[in-house]
């Protein structure tokens, strides 16, 4: 586990992500929205998945006028386990771009928060397909064009309950662990040595999900999407071209 902070504040430079076409998954909001934004702000074209039309299009409006390159918009429920909405999504996406330099699997949800005992079933499923089967799935369809790319990143969002398991946490922290060892595997059977796999945990961050998972909590007393940026840019950027199989706390 790696925390590269004190580093990567000095590494970023304004065009960092120039030249590269960057997927970010739940782009319509939170971390996800704000990454986006900061990557075509550092000269990336971005993808911009979500699943509601509408929010993907205010945030392209948004970035569209930075002056940034217009994103393009890709939507897709991650909630589906039809593994041909995935190929179509892959395949829709190979018309546009020539190459996939980047993948932030940043979408997730948070399901419940009572004793594994407790827990719905239908939730857990729900839980584990757009958290853990979607990512997976997505970067399975999506090979032949990272493979493309000179050096690719795929990174995969995870949590402090990722790292080791907490009650009343259920699904979504199993969720997170898989996905810090799905990186690991990704990244152990490599055959691709331009390809490289890492997860990155945000930590407590001010979004709508932090909120539901502590409705007490005072907001502002979080740190906010833009406080964790340099960790996101060093790692979709050519600085982190050698690093493979870890796991990062952006804060
Ligand atoms: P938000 O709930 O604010 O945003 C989640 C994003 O995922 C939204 O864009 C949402 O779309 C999208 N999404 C959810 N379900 C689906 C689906 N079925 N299909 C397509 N898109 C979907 O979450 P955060 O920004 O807080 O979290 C981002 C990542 O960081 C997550 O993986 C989370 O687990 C992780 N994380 C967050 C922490 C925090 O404190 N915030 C702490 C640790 C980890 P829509 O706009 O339609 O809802």
């Amino acid at each position: 586990m790696l925390s590269i902070q004190s580093k990567i504040t000095q590494t970023i430079a304004p065009n960092a992500l120039q030249g590269k076409t960057i997927l970010i998954t739940g782009a319509s909001d939170g971390i996800g929205r704000v990454v986006a934004k900061s990557y075509a702000k550092h000269g990336a074209s971005v993808i911009l998945h979500g699943r509601d039309y509408a929010k993907l299009q205010q945030v392209q409006q948004e970035i569209t006028d930075t002056g940034a390159i217009k994103p393009i918009i890709m939507p897709l429920d991650l909630n589906s386990k039809n593994n041909q909405d995935y190929q179509k999504f892959s395949d829709d996406l190979a018309q546009q771009i020539q190459q996939l330099d980047g993948i932030l699997h940043n979408a997730g949800i948070l399901g419940e928060r009572v004793d594994i005992l407790d827990y719905s079933l239908d939730v857990w499923d729900s839980v584990m397909t757009v958290n853990v089967r979607s990512p997976l799935l997505l970067t399975q369809c999506l090979l032949p064009l990272l493979q493309r790319a000179n050096n690719a990143s795929v990174l995969f969002a995870s949590s402090g309950v990722g790292r080791a398991v907490r009650e009343q946490w259920g699904a979504y922290s199993l969720s997170k662990i898989a996905i810090e060892h799905l990186g690991q595997l990704l990244a152990l059977e490599n055959k691709n040595a331009h390809i490289r796999y890492n997860c990155i945990n945000p930590g407590a961050t001010r979004t709508a999900m932090r909120a539901s998972a502590f409705p007490q909590e005072d907001p502002m007393t979080l740190t906010t999407a833009e406080q964790l940026l340099p960790t996101y840019l060093y790692l979709m950027s050519d600085e982190s071209i050698a690093i493979s199989g870890e796991s990062f706390n952006a804060q």
